[in-house]
């Protein structure tokens, strides 16, 4: 691993006067960021530790839950609001990583936690995310956990987290601290497509700071399910996810969320799907002409065809879950 300073700045001022230098990069938790460095994937200079801030509480606000950018996915995930409030989001929590990572990774970490792609993670393989202009080794190499959506001729990697799917189906906001001042980002703006810049993964510039997430109150959860599909029951990322929630009144839906993991650069929100449901009886036949609706221009790979028939399957799974059909 290449040498590197570290600072553990004591307050919010420090930190952004930190990270404004170059060569610099923010640790939380360092459950992502330390492997990346341990495989020369990525090489700072300087680590600038921000758990000295203190953004670890999880409170009640007049409109939702705030969250800050340092609770750690487990807090969150056994946080009594969270868990009566918002219970899609405990789940999708629980079903990552393993208790172990859980009690290190934070909020904010997770949100910008690094593709899973392998071509990313090998420095002797070309890919355009790692080091711009080398080509895409996915594309024509092993492809089986790559998007279905969204992707460019540049990079077909999927955003690795299942909380952001949560969070994106829940219509957080993420507030976001720079030296100019405070900016409130709307959650599926947050993480970007490819395009022709796939080095980018998301919205925040190099010099600003997450410092929580709100989430606004509503009707769903009666109603909500977290599907993920993977290879192993436990530590694995998603094949395919699915964040579903539904307000059902009168065994009509009135309103619905669904967002899916595994299939786009970012976590991929389905509001075709959305709209159809909206008045709908909750039935399982409503469910399936929603997950055919949401796979509208999906498009595979050498190696992951598999995901345009799991993919309407889930949708279909998680919509029945989250209406209590099973
Ligand atoms: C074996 C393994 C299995 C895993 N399985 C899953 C899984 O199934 N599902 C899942 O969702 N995740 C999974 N993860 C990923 C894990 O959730 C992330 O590593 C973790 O959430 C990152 O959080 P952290 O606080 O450790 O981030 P760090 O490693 O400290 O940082 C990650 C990145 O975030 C940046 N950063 C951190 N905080 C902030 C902030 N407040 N503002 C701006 N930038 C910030 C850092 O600069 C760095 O680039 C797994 C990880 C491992 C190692
Ligand atoms: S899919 Fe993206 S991350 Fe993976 S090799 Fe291609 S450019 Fe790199």
């Amino acid at each position: 691993m290449k040498q590197f300073q570290y600072v553990r700045p004591a307050n919010q001022q420090g930190v952004l006067a930190a990270i404004a230098q170059p060569g610099t990069k923010i640790i939380a938790g360092g459950s992502n960021l330390v492997d990346l460095m341990k495989h020369g994937v990525m090489t700072p200079d300087k680590l600038v530790d921000i758990n000295k801030l203190p953004l670890r509480n999880i409170s009640g606000i007049s409109n939702g839950l705030h969250i800050g950018a340092l609770a750690l996915n487990s807090q969150v995930a056994e946080d009594q609001q969270v868990k009566t409030k918002f219970p899609l989001l405990s789940q999708a929590l629980n079903a990552g990583a393993s208790a172990q990572l859980r009690n290190m990774a934070t909020v904010g970490g997770n949100m910008m936690q690094r593709t899973r792609c392998p071509y990313f993670y090998d420095t002797a393989m070309p890919c355009n995310k790692r080091a711009p202009g080398t080509g895409c080794g996915a594309k024509e190499g092993f492809n089986r956990m790559h998007a279905i959506f969204g992707f460019s001729d540049k990079c077909i990697a999927v955003h690795p987290s299942d909380m952001c799917v949560a969070l994106a189906a829940l219509d957080a906001t993420v507030l976001i601290q720079g030296r100019k001042g405070t900016r409130h980002l709307k959650f599926a703006d947050f993480h970007r497509l490819p395009g022709t810049t796939p080095e980018l993964d998301n919205n925040l510039a190099k010099d600003e700071l997450i410092t929580g997430v709100e989430i606004p109150n509503n009707n769903f959860a009666q109603h909500s399910y977290y599907l993920k599909v993977r290879d192993r029951a436990s530590y694995a990322f998603a094949l395919i996810s699915v964040a579903a929630a539904l307000d059902i009144q009168n065994g009509i839906i009135k309103d619905a969320r669904l967002a899916m993991g595994g299939v786009a650069h970012k976590p991929w929100r389905l509001t075709a799907a959305e709209q159809l449901l909206k008045g709908k009886p909750a039935t399982v036949a409503s469910f399936e002409q929603a997950a055919q609706v949401a796979m509208q221009g999906a498009k595979a790979f050498k190696d992951n065809a598999f995901k345009l028939q799991m993919a309407p399957a889930s949708i279909t799974e998680a919509l029945t879950h989250a209406a209590g059909l099973v």
